[in-house]
């Protein structure tokens, strides 16, 4: 007898991304969709027993970079490893199109120092055979993928399409170009961009240490943009800003949702030097929807931090000269020299001396752990190992030793963001809030020093299960952040809910195991570039459009992921 169905998925512990609380049910999967949900008698080519297991829609990750990897590479990692089945790319104003012939130096240069991914990898690995947007959309699409991916049109990028020099050296567009800005944005958004993104952030610079070229873009130009966008009747508008005058920028910011009538998120985190300034922009977003806009702010689900370490990006000692010095050489040779007597002291006497070194912050890094702790207390800190091992005098041989340890991969973690009061409860008040989604894991980008596509992981794990150092949020809820508010948030409504009618992207979770590996350095970039990596556990099966991809951590080689073009709504049941 034929099946009636492609998939069943039997007897899990339903988290259905509405918040609801989880319920016992099988699952009917058929042409990609979900056709069922309760007790379901039919027969199915597949069945998966998730008994004991929670089963929760695939997660929508909003905020990634991914924009040069999924040129090269069908597997859109870190993220699809952490139970993400759609990303949106090309945030915060950085991305490869439209762009002319003479530019791609100029977009490499910016998305290198922008997110740190190695330029010689985007050289080697971007094909360029695109000018236009919707060229672009074609490009991407012709390759196959394990997850969904949606793209946005970056403003870095069409800055310099539409004025060229004066556009990367931020002067001001005149009408004529903002208008061309605008009918470019609106094609891009026509063709299937999910948004529009730019960044007004000194935080941001090229490779070339320049400011990114949308830094001070004009209110005209944004909200001239932003109207033409609005004309089309879809898209999202997405901005990360410093707000030097908080009152001017908000007028900015209200005057580009009041003309386009389209959703707008702003990237928010807890900074050092003002430390409770997110709840005046939390209160700025609750203020913009009590009027009628509809703001939203995009949170970390842990501080934003860099992984230190002799293989990262950012390496305690190599501004010492007796490190640069062998610094060339294979990373074990390199361990080897450094455990030598004489290397040793000349690289710790030279740690010592200087004033700027990493080694003056030995109280806020932190050794990792294994599994790695994202919240760590005082007591993890490189100053208290070094006390406890009676070194309260020289932390730097802790440091030292803890920098060559694991063969010299081992990684230490330095929270810089939504870690100024040395635990996340910053962070509890941010996802808390209503007006906020989970965003700014930065999948595919800062791959030398950081690893935050697996926010998602954390998120579930962290915030469901595992907390010590605060309250906790109920697992169904954090559920519906990853997956109905944020997919809703981008206007993909036919996913994030197990419903029939939507898309069936799941994952099967053992809640009990979920957690996420160590993060290491790879080598597997285009042109041997590096990147971190970080797998997780727990994921027993995470599937895109009833197609299995990950099976317990493994890929199954099928890549069902598509180019998402433009909103999106469930299918119509029959
Ligand atoms: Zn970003």
């Amino acid at each position: 007898m034929a099946a009636d169905i492609d998939l069943l998925i039997r007897g899990g512990s339903v988290v259905d991304g509405t918040g609801a609380p989880a319920r016992t049910a099988d699952i009917a999967i058929s042409d990609g969709h979900i056709v069922a949900i309760g007790k379901v008698e039919a027969a199915a080519t597949r069945v998966i027993d998730a008994d004991g297991a929670m089963v929760t829609p695939g997660f929508v990750d909003v905020h990634t970079h991914y924009d040069g990897q999924a040129t090269w590479d069908e597997r859109l990692q870190p993220s699809a490893q952490h139970g993400v089945t759609t990303v949106v790319m090309s945030n915060c104003g950085v991305g490869f199109a439209p762009v002319r012939r003479d530019h791609h130096e100029q977009l490499i240069e910016l998305m290198e120092g922008v997110e740190d991914i190695p330029g010689a990898a985007l050289h080697e690995g971007l094909a360029w055979d695109w000018e236009s947007f919707p060229e672009y959309l074609d490009a991407l699409e012709r390759r196959p993928h394990d997850i969904d991916f949606g793209t946005q049109v970056p403003h870095g990028a069409l800055r310099l399409f539409v004025m060229g020099e004066r556009g990367a050296n931020r002067l001001p567009a005149t009408a004529e170009e903002i208008a061309e800005m605008g009918r470019l944005a609106a094609e891009a958004i026509e063709a299937g961009a999910l948004g529009f993104t730019t960044s007004r952030t000194l935080n941001h610079r090229t490779s070339r240490g320049e400011p990114t070229p949308t830094l001070t873009a004009s209110r005209d130009e944004l909200v001239g943009i932003a109207a033409a966008i609005g004309r089309t009747g879809a898209g999202v508008l997405q901005v990360i800003s410093d707000f030097p005058d908080f009152d001017d920028e908000w007028t900015t910011l209200r005057a580009m949702m009041r003309t386009s009538d389209r959703p707008l998120s702003v990237s928010l985190s807890q900074v050092a030097h003002s430390p409770t300034a997110y709840r005046t922009l939390l209160d700025l977003v609750s203020a913009a929807n009590d009027e009628g806009l509809t703001m939203r702010a995009q949170v970390g689900s842990r501080a934003i931090g860099v992984l230190v370490g002799l293989t990262s990006s950012v390496n305690p000692v190599q501004p010492c000269p007796s490190y640069q010095a062998i610094s060339h050489l294979p990373l074990d040779a390199r361990v080897q020299r450094m455990a030598e007597p004489r290397t040793r002291s000349a690289i710790l006497a030279e740690l010592i001396g200087d004033p700027r070194s990493l080694a003056t912050r030995l109280h806020r890094l932190y050794v990792l752990g294994d599994p790695p702790n994202y919240e760590p207390g005082p007591e993890d800190s490189v100053g208290s190992a070094a006390a406890r091992a009676g070194r309260a005098d020289a932390p730097h041989e802790t440091l030292y030793d803890l920098l060559l340890a694991g063969g010299g991969t081992n990684l230490l973690y330095l929270p810089i963001f939504n870690y100024v009061d040395g635990n996340l409860d910053a962070v509890a008040e941010m996802l808390a809030h209503p007006h906020t989604i989970p965003g700014l894991g930065d999948g595919g980008a800062h791959v030398g020093a950081i690893c935050d596509g697996s926010f998602p992981t954390t998120l579930i794990a962290h915030w469901g299960r595992d907390r010590t150092r605060g309250p906790r949020f109920e697992v169904p809820w954090l559920v519906r952040r990853q997956t109905h508010d944020t997919a809703e948030a981008l206007g993909l409504h036919d996913r994030g809910v197990l419903a029939a009618g939507f898309k069936a992207d799941l994952n099967v979770i053992d809640m009990d195991h979920l957690g996420l590996g160590l993060p290491r350095m790879v080598y597997d970039l285009p042109a041997g570039g590096k990147r971190l990596v970080q797998g997780a556990t727990g994921y027993l099966h995470t599937i895109v459009a009833g197609t299995e991809i990950y099976r317990d951590g493994a890929a199954t080689g099928q890549l069902p992921g598509r180019l998402v073009r433009g909103p999106q709504q469930p299918k119509e049941q029959a």
